[in-house]
């Protein structure tokens, strides 16, 4: 779709086929535009299309689709949580499962955008700073699209399904000494000089746009309609951002008439947007020494914070904090309640809503989508260690199986 680059802050334009992430004239983000008056209903032939990131392709800014690199990603499942809307007593919550997507995480929505504008400005080097899920996404669409993939990773914690990937997939992997801000600027700086690696962090914007596709399948999924509420975990905001700007469009070409509100939900000690939010602040102060189990979010300098204040307050939502024990708490009740097992930064977003609830600022009978970010597969030791396992080996074949299970009597099962 025909579109040009624009700051969100000078308001400068920038053509679509230069390389560029970041305002040259005043340094900040970059928003894609489009002109929406050429747009034609496309209601019509949307509804006999499956779900998919391209299923919405004239709404996304590529120029020829014989680029597209695609995985199969998007088309996740909605899924109604009655058990967990029972406890929390709430009449209607889905989940939005982005453990789903090809790689386990939403950032593939992204990166089949991003990946697919790196063949089309004919980079052959693709590279991005990363906790764990950008660099497993990037490392293979990369390898689907024949480029090398260069991943830069911070010092601490890194959850080990999601660096195995990366290195499945063949990513160059370098560890920066300090946290993913430092690690973002050194491939920043990185990719400044060696202008032919294509930078994939969130700063670039055409990755963000894959991701507002999320808010077009919710519409779709709720029967054409928008929620009464989004909420999701924030790290550096750029899918907040994204949903926002989703749902906005979809506002724009007229297919909706009521927006939701966007609910960010940050870990306690990484939450420069949510503290801001909280002082009604319209800017951050970052976080230093960001920790938090969940590592997705565990970031003190987010990118897109001044686009998710601003998702915040136009659509008149709320950012919250949400400890680690809450966050793991979290976690497993969703693992028992609705047989879906998440990562701990898309648990947040489980944690953040109880505590919202609990506040009364979400309505029994509102509609309520919670985005589960990721796979908890991604990072199964932060869990298995919060559990205390002890397995009994027994004997085959007899009864001490009952013994091992606690059981005072065998359990008859009768067969009808
Ligand atoms: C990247 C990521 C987030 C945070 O998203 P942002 O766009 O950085 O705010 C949350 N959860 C998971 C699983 C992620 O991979
Ligand atoms: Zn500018």
């Amino acid at each position: 779709m025909e579109h040009y680059l624009e700051c969100i802050n000078c308001g400068a334009k920038y053509d679509s086929r230069e390389t560029i992430y970041v305002c040259g004239r005043c340094g900040d983000l970059l928003d894609i535009k489009y002109n929406y008056r050429e747009f034609k209903d496309l209601t019509e032939s949307w509804l006999n299309t499956p779900l998919s990131v391209w299923k919405y392709k004239e709404l996304l800014p590529l120029g020829r689709t014989s680029n597209i690199i695609s995985l199969g990603e998007g088309g996740t499942n909605l899924l109604e949580c009655s058990r967990l809307g029972t406890t929390l007593k709430l009449k209607h919550l889905h989940m939005k499962n982005e453990g789903e997507n090809p790689t386990g995480s939403f950032k593939d929505r992204g990166m089949t955008v991003g990946v697919s504008k790196a063949v089309e400005l004919g980079a052959k080097i693709v590279a991005c700073a990363s906790t764990g899920n950008t660099s497993a996404s990037l490392a293979a669409y990369a390898a689907k699209a024949g480029l090398q993939s260069i991943v830069l990773i911070p010092s601490g914690k890194i959850a080990l399904g999601k660096l195995t990937q990366a290195i499945v997939h063949g990513a160059r992997i370098v560890q920066v000494k300090g946290n993913f801000d430092d690690a973002l600027q050194t491939v920043f700086n990185f990719t400044n000089y060696h202008k032919d690696i294509y930078l994939l962090n969130s700063i670039n914007p055409y990755r963000i746009e894959g991701q507002k596709t999320l808010a077009y399948e919710v519409y779709d999924q709720l029967g054409y309609e928008a929620p009464d509420n989004v909420i999701l975990p924030v790290g550096n905001a750029g899918n907040i951002s994204a949903i926002w700007k989703g749902f906005k469009e979809l506002h724009i070409l007229g297919l909706i008439r009521q927006l939701p509100r966007m609910i960010g939900i940050q870990a306690e000690n990484a939450a420069p947007i949510a503290n801001a939010f909280k002082l009604k602040k319209r800017d951050i102060k970052a976080v230093t020494a960001p920790e938090t189990i969940a590592t997705a979010i565990r970031i003190g300098s987010p990118v897109s914070w001044k686009k998710a204040l601003n998702a915040v307050y136009e659509s008149q939502g709320l950012m919250e904090t949400v400890t680690d024990t809450e966050i793991l708490d979290a976690q497993r009740q969703l693992a028992r309640l609705e047989g879906l097992f998440i990562e701990p930064a898309s648990a947040a977003s489980i944690a953040g809503l109880k505590k919202i609830v609990d506040m009364g600022l979400i309505g029994r009978d509102e509609e309520t989508v919670c985005i589960a970010t990721g796979h908890g597969l991604k990072d199964p030791d932060t869990i298995i260690k919060s559990y205390n396992i002890n397995l009994t080996e027994i004997n085959p074949m007899e009864e001490s199986i009952d013994e091992a299970l606690g059981l005072k009597q065998v359990m008859v099962v009768k067969s009808n």
